[in-house]
């Protein structure tokens, strides 16, 4: 799964719904992978008000990436800041997450991911 994808997650256990906690998830023993993406500026420039910027700083420095900065670029930033698109196109488009777990930082529950795909199905006392 994308580094892209775990922006978009919370813990589907239903009393983590209301707890800020709960997102991002944390990888933990993830092991990454790089996949080969051509760099699309516009794509990036066009994702970058969907993305919540906070939880990818969180995950950017728990995958190892080095920090971003506080704050998003703006578009017009972006679009004249080279190395800004590349890092950002390498740790949203490129880096996959091939193995490892998803820990949710509210209930502490676990989800597997196997071969890039995660779990989330839940055990049934949690649903
Ligand atoms: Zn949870």
């Amino acid at each position: 799964m994308k580094v892209l994808t775990l922006n978009f997650l919370t813990c589907a256990v239903k009393t983590c719904k209301s707890s800020a906690n709960s997102f991002p998830l944390h990888p933990k023993d993830a092991e990454l992978v790089s996949d080969d993406v051509e760099l699309n500026p516009q794509l990036l420039v066009n994702l970058l008000p969907r993305i919540d910027w906070n939880a990818l700083r969180i995950t950017s420095t728990e995958l190892g990436f080095p920090q971003l900065p506080e704050q998003p670029p703006t578009a017009e930033e972006l679009q004249s800041d080279e190395k800004m698109l590349k890092d950002l196109h390498t740790l949203l488009m490129e880096t996959q997450i091939n193995e490892g777990k998803l820990v949710c930082g509210n209930c502490g529950h676990e989800y597997a991911v196997r071969e890039g795909i995660a779990n989330f199905l839940l055990p049934s006392h949690l649903v």
